[in-house]
């Protein structure tokens, strides 16, 4: 089934791209994992999948020691900073982090271990209060803030936008997103390359995806619902 439903996913972003005007290599995905069972993820591993997402560090560390060592792990969770240090040694990326004391805790222990980290922005594109991450119009301060801590690299954005009941209704969120991306590289920011984007889930990801995402992030619809629900933002 996690076969099926991996060709299936890689097909609909081949689609996309292509209806994008935009190469597929260009995109990731990033196989939601929480809540499920580390045979699920070997079984998507085993399809070729490397990127894992995951939310909750305890699922990290539980899940981690049992992967090939080329299985990376997202961390897309809302994290704490006490458990900065965990996402810093077990996760390949922190995809959420939205304030500077976070920014330093991770930094700190990346220093420990002279290692560097990629981050993303979270940004609340939608302005939702039951969400994490920071207004789009906190974005360049933020970014002036973690630029010199010296063991992160920020290399794009991240959001979850507000619950839509149609794909096409959150189309607007996610050219939002590229849009502030945009205005960021032609200020410079990001080297004045275009950054990673992140955006779009199993309901939307085709369209976040004509939208400009190079990172995707499935769950449902690769490893099935979820019993608990675990949004986690
Ligand atoms: C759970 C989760 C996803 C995956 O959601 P699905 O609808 O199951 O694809 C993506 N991003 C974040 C931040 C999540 O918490």
């Amino acid at each position: 089934m996690i076969q099926e439903n991996l060709s299936d996913i890689t097909r609909k972003i081949e689609e996309s791209a292509r209806k994008a005007g935009r190469s597929s290599q260009d995109i990731r995905l990033v196989a939601v994992s929480k809540t499920k069972p580390v045979e699920d993820m070997l079984a998507a591993f085993n399809c070729g999948q490397r990127v894992f997402g995951e939310n909750y560090i305890q699922e990290v560390l539980d899940k981690r020691p049992l992967l090939p060592p080329d299985a990376h792990i997202h961390f897309i969770g809302h994290l704490q900073s006490n458990k900065a240090k965990l996402a810093a040694d077990f996760c390949d990326m922190v995809e959420t982090v939205d304030n500077l004391k976070l920014a330093r805790k991770l930094n700190t222990h990346l220093e420990q271990s002279a290692r560097t980290l990629d981050i993303l922005l979270q940004i609340n594109i939608g302005c939702d209060p039951n969400k994490s991450g920071i207004p789009a119009t906190e974005t360049e301060r933020l970014y002036e803030q973690i630029e010199p801590l010296s063991q992160l690299r920020i290399t794009g954005l991240m959001t979850i936008p507000p619950f839509e009941n149609s794909p096409e209704e959150s189309r607007r969120y996610f050219a939002d997103l590229r849009q502030l991306a945009e205005r960021l590289v032609a200020k410079g920011f990001f080297g004045g390359k275009s950054p990673e984007l992140s955006m779009g889930m199993s309901s939307d990801f085709p369209v976040a995806i004509e939208e400009g995402a190079t990172i995707v992030r499935v769950g449902t619809a690769l490893f099935g619902s979820r019993a608990v629900s675990g949004n986690g933002n």
